[in-house]
């Protein structure tokens, strides 16, 4: 039986995160009435805890991911140039304590063994920063790599270990305010398409004869009829499949914690760059700052349950050793440590991988109609922050295969919220400072 109030929609967009707002601006850029809900605010699920890193995915090359890397460069490049005012170049620094160690182990992963290589050496990360300026020459905004010598690299962070013998260097990007960036994708599909709704604080109760039912603050029921469903619930994907009436076992995500110190000798040794290494197992640990204080990250730990996921003191205890053994010239405690944050990785559930060997790559299995659910559901499966803009593009075209629409326009030169109108070159910065200076009597400097 229908029901009767249940408003009819094209597209119904579950979870607010990067991957939902992402989908819901361009669906809504096509001209479809789309809603979009999340059980919390805006962005404040696995998006809101990444390591915030814009990036290309430099490690996914041992692991043979080259269309992966070549994706996220190019969809780095895109959101220097169309956010701007939130994405920002990294500068990054790698130390290497080896000549030649890794090469060995790199070929066997590369080749598909599921254990990670223990150490990088100079030559492997040499040709791991070449590889990946070739990826990222697409739409490229920022300078190539170097290698620095060891005497250059201890001029220039002092308190670094005296093990290094050299270090690479190269540019990723950063994004300063990842929730901001969603609720602006959000307010952007909305300015183009004014049927369409986000609700927040509103979730995906059940679903009966094509009618969805949701769920908003103090107990407001509204009810939906659309003719798709994307499942962008993140690491919540399952359970949400389970109240539309679909069993899945689609995630297998991994717990990822970052602590934030309030540190300022790090803070200028830093110098504005971030340091990408590796910690004691191997795993890559980084540290950079964030708005006046520094960021570290991450762990990398099987977990399932994204409602309960906190730092615990072993990861805290695990990062702090982590720096200690990078930075011996400085002093790390864990009184240092201001805030801390955790995350699960909505991966694709993979039995016998390392951690940090389960692809990042993204993928969207549908589940057709049936005679009890007529509407298709397409669950977003893994991805990275830095590819929603593509990940998006891949499911809008097959949501308009499904509803027979043609696609009126692309996502790859449209500039998200506070990125329209920003200077993009030097001499069009210059006279925007000029221009705002003289406009509000501020001095250019502020
Ligand atoms: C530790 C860590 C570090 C990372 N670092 C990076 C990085 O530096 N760079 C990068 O590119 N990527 C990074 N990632 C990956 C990236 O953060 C995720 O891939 C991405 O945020 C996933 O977004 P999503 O929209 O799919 O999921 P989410 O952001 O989790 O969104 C899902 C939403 O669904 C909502 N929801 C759940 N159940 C319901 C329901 N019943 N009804 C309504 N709504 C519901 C949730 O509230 C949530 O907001 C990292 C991830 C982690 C965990």
């Amino acid at each position: 039986m229908t029901d009767a109030a249940a408003k009819p929609i094209d597209v119904l967009i579950i979870g607010a995160g990067i991957n939902g707002a992402g989908v819901f601006r361009d669906l809504c850029a096509q001209g479809l009435t789309c809603m979009i809900v999340d059980k919390g605010d805006f962005g404040s699920g696995t998006s809101a805890a990444p390591s915030r890193l814009i990036h290309g995915g430099l490690k996914y090359l041992e692991t043979g991911e080259f269309r992966l890397v070549s994706e996220s460069t190019y969809e780095r490049n895109l959101l220097l140039k169309n956010a701007s005012h939130v994405v920002r170049p990294l500068a990054t620094v790698i130390p290497i304590k080896s000549w030649t160690k890794g090469l060995w182990p790199a070929i066997r992963t590369f080749f598909g063994s599921t254990t990670a290589p223990r150490s990088r050496g100079a030559l492997l990360v040499k040709a791991g920063l070449a590889l990946y300026d070739f990826y990222g020459s697409k739409a490229r905004q920022m300078p190539r790599h170097a290698m620095l010598s060891r005497s250059r690299a201890l001029a220039e962070i002092p308190a670094l270990t005296p093990r290094v013998i050299a270090a690479g260097t190269y540019f990723d990007a950063t994004v300063t305010a990842p929730e901001r960036l969603v609720m602006e994708l959000t307010l952007d599909g909305l300015g183009m398409s004014p049927e369409s709704e986000a609700l927040n604080w509103t979730a995906v109760e059940s679903q009966a004869d094509g009618t969805v039912h949701l769920v908003g603050p103090e107990q407001a029921r509204r009810s939906v009829r659309p003719l798709v469903v994307i499942n962008a619930a993140g690491p919540w994907i399952d359970r949400v499949n389970a109240r539309l009436g679909l069993e899945s076992r689609l995630i297998g995500g991994t717990k990822g914690s970052h602590i934030l110190l309030d540190h300022p000798d790090l803070l200028r040794q830093l110098n504005g760059r971030m340091i990408y290494f590796e910690g004691d197992d191997g795993r890559i640990v980084l540290v950079f700052p964030y708005h006046g204080k520094a960021l570290v990250g991450s762990t990398d730990i099987p977990a399932d349950d994204p409602d309960a996921v906190t730092c615990t003191e072993d990861e805290t205890a695990y990062l702090i050793q982590s720096l200690r053994d990078l930075l011996p010239g400085l002093n790390f405690d864990h009184g240092q440590v201001i805030f801390s944050y955790s995350g699960i990785r909505p991966l694709p559930r993979s039995e016998g991988v390392a951690p940090g060997l389960i692809s990042r790559d993204h993928s969207a299995p549908m589940e057709a109609a049936t005679p009890d659910r007529p509407f298709p559901v397409i669950s977003l499966v893994g991805g990275k922050w830095t590819t929603f803009r593509a990940f998006s593009e891949e499911v809008t075209d097959t949501v308009l295969t499904e509803l027979a629409v043609t696609r009126r326009r692309g996502t790859e030169d449209i500039p998200i919220g506070g990125g329209r109108d920003m200077p993009r070159t030097p001499e069009e910065r210059a006279a925007w400072l000029t221009a705002a200076a003289a406009e509000t009597g501020a001095s250019v400097d502020r």
